[in-house]
């Protein structure tokens, strides 16, 4: 589904975030990338939706050369990519569910998003996809009134309500923590098993990676230093 060759990301300022990426990631895994603060995990993560731009190599999704698509090609392929951020990147003043419907604005009508309407079905998916973070009693709150964890979760139900082929999320229990990191893993690893939908989380504490990672990607200055399944983890450190 998704397959970097060679991809390397030089930043303006001259400093390599990507060094020469090799990496095939298959539809259906949970993948987790670890490594210190500044390894490259959200240079990873972001050159997939190309919120950054890798400056050389081939970088595939479905197939097709990212690298190449022209404006409306990226917006398109946006659509089907959830991103889920370490400080949720919620519009604080907005309601739940509001918050929650935009995740259908990359696949509605430009007339519809731009009135704030929605199709009844579309408002039955976001209140399917709160329900399923365990969060539907709080859609008719705003957004900050909601505690960090059900923060993320509300950012994990906008992903699902864009209907993608896959979640990114950068960082998502950074800000959180430890038994609520727990449950928010949780659900992103129930939502991979029963959605059959590729996920992909950077993360820097290794124990978590190993207790919810299918695949771990070990990250280094830019390289790729480790990549195998949880279990070979304890292995090689
Ligand atoms: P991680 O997610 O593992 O913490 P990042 O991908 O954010 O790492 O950053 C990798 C390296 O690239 C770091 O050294 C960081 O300082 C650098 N970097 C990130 N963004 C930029 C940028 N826009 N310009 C220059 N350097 C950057
Ligand atoms: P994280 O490590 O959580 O990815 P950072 O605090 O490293 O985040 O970076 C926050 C923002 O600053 C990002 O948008 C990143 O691209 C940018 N950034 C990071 N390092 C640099 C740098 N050396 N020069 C310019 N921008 C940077």
């Amino acid at each position: 589904m998704i397959e970097f060759k060679n991809v390397s990301l030089v930043y303006p300022n001259g400093h390599q975030g990507l060094k020469n990426i090799n990496l095939k990631i298959n539809e259906g895994e949970f993948v987790v990338v670890v490594g210190l603060s500044g390894a490259g995990k959200s240079t990873l993560i972001r050159s997939i939706n190309q919120l950054v731009k890798p400056t050389s190599g081939e970088l595939y999704f479905d197939g097709e050369d990212t690298l190449k698509f022209n404006e409306r090609q990226l917006r398109k392929m946006r659509t089907k990519i959830g991103m889920i951020f370490q400080n949720y990147n919620l519009v604080r003043r907005m309601s739940v569910l509001r918050n929650v419907l935009s995740g259908v604005l990359g696949r509605t009508s430009t007339l519809r998003s731009m009135l704030g309407l929605f199709r009844q079905e579309d408002i039955q998916l976001a209140m399917e996809s709160l329900r399923r973070v365990g969060i539907e009693d709080k859609a008719y709150s705003r957004a900050d009134q909601l505690s960090g964890g059900q923060q993320q979760r509300v950012s994990i139900a906008r992903a699902l309500t864009q209907k993608p082929k896959l979640i990114l999320a950068d960082e998502p229990v950074a800000s959180l923590d430890p038994p609520t990191s727990h449950q928010v893993m949780k659900d992103l690893k129930r939502i991979n098993r029963e959605d059959k939908l590729t996920i992909i989380v950077n993360l820097h504490f290794i124990d978590m990676a190993m207790e919810y990672a299918d695949r771990i990607i070990g990250m280094r200055a830019g390289e790729i230093v480790f990549d195998g399944p949880a279990e070979e983890v304890t292995e090689k450190t």
